[in-house]
């Protein structure tokens, strides 16, 4: 046995749109242990979203900084902007024995995957993809530029699926809640980890 465990790191990608976000709102609900890891961005915050809650809001040089200086876990570009993982809390969170979340794209998610082998690594999917489109437009904060560029980036997106440990189709927030909470119980009983 291991005298002090570490928490688990956990990646939750989808294309935009397929309910992320409601997934983890859902998830701090039923699962208040798990921790969040805010990101940085260089997007223009939404509506109602708010500074080192939803994201840290950065320029680009704010945010070129941060990469220089390695205070970035993994960072990508994603239609136009820069999203990056801060590292110092993702490693703390670890090192305190607690598990984190991270919920990113594609591209980032890989670069942890070759820091953080061990990290478990799920995959939301869309119902279909006429239901992700429908999703996107009915959020009504895309323009249709970005709801193009953020279908076209889905199917890339799904393409990559294969180096995830586990897929879930949201079709229920609650079943994808209740879902992800099993697959974490699961991977603490794993007999390496014990
Ligand atoms: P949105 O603009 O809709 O908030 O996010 C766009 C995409 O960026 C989503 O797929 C979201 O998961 C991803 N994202 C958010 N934070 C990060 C991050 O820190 N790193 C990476 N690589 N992607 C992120």
């Amino acid at each position: 046995m291991t005298s002090k465990e570490k928490g688990i790191l956990v990646v939750l990608s989808g294309p935009s749109g397929v309910g992320k976000g409601t997934v983890c709102k859902a998830l701090r609900q039923c699962a208040p242990e798990l921790i969040y890891s805010v990101s940085a961005t260089t997007r223009e915050p939404r509506q109602g979203e708010v500074d080192g809650v939803n994201y840290f809001f950065k320029s680009r040089e704010q945010f070129q900084k941060l990469i220089q200086e390695d205070q970035m876990l993994e960072w990508a570009e994603y239609v136009g902007n820069f999203y990056g993982t801060p590292r110092k809390f993702v490693e703390d969170t670890l090192n305190s024995g607690k598990d984190i979340i991270l919920e990113i794209e594609v591209q980032g998610a890989l670069k942890v995957k070759q820091k953080f082998p061990q990290g478990v690594f799920i995959f939301l999917l869309p119902p279909s993809m006429d239901e992700l489109e429908s999703r996107i437009v009915g959020r009504g904060t895309e323009s249709e530029e970005s709801i193009r560029s953020r279908m076209s980036v889905a199917m890339d997106e799904i393409r990559l699926l294969e180096h995830y440990d586990y897929a879930i189709v949201n079709d229920r927030v609650e079943l994808a809640c209740s879902r992800i909470q099993s697959i974490i119980v699961a991977e603490h009983c794993r007999k390496e980890r014990v």
